[in-house]
């Protein structure tokens, strides 16, 4: 028998060029895992100088429909450089206010930056209620993570995954592909058309677009 092939599409920060993302994903089918941070409604920051802006979470249950949407902290800080309180407080809260505003349950997390370490790891999975977390580690083996608490990420660039996807789909013990990026960077990289068609290959390919919280169930855990 042929092995399943899985594709998860992270997305992180919450941004107003989210929209434009999902209706890529929606028209091919795409599973999306939104990575939000509920302590930064409408906030603003620049980019090379270019204003980012942050969508109300609030006023994005629909925009959200049908995709995971997972905790990427409270606000968004370095998580090594903050102790273990602090690391609860920015973790915990931000499951529980993005639970109440979705009204479902949020059972996995991206941390912020590349910037994670065994401590936060095991400090994230204290607070109890997550089964995965996305790591800032790449990772282009195709291989399913050893430890669902420690998703690696394939690729982090539209470009270089239209490259990677036709070798993960003839690499017969290929088993996850794991695409990580923000809104952002399709707006400021003019890159959307590029989505589009990794999103078609996906569709077209057979590999089951997952959520990252189904990675865990799907790998026996
Ligand atoms: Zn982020």
């Amino acid at each position: 028998m042929k092995r399943m092939k899985y594709f998860i599409l992270s997305i992180d920060d919450g941004t107003i060029y989210d929209e434009k993302v999902i209706a890529i994903l929606n028209r091919h089918h795409i599973k999306g895992t939104f990575n939000l941070n509920s302590g930064l409604d409408d906030f603003v920051w620049f980019d090379d100088g270019r204003p980012v802006r942050r969508l109300s979470l609030p006023n994005s249950l629909s925009l959200y429909e049908g995709h995971e949407v997972a905790s990427h902290s409270l606000t968004h800080p370095h998580l090594t450089g903050c102790n273990d309180d602090h690391i609860g407080y920015e973790v915990g809260v931000d499951k529980k206010n993005l639970e109440r505003i979705f009204n479902k349950p949020v059972s996995s997390f991206a941390f912020p930056f590349e910037d994670f370490d065994d401590r936060c790891i095991n400090r994230i999975k204290a607070i109890g209620g997550f089964t995965a977390i996305r790591v800032s580690e790449i990772d282009p083996s195709f291989r399913f993570p050893i430890d669902p608490y420690h998703i690696k990420i394939t690729s982090l660039n539209v470009k270089e995954a239209l490259e990677l996807f036709p070798r993960f789909l003839e690499d017969e013990k290929a088993e996850l592909f794991v695409f990580v990026s923000h809104g952002y960077d399709f707006e400021f990289g003019d890159s959307y058309d590029l989505l589009e068609e990794l999103c078609e290959m996906v569709e077209r390919s057979g590999a089951e677009s997952i959520f990252t919280k189904e990675l865990p169930q799907i790998m026996g855990f």
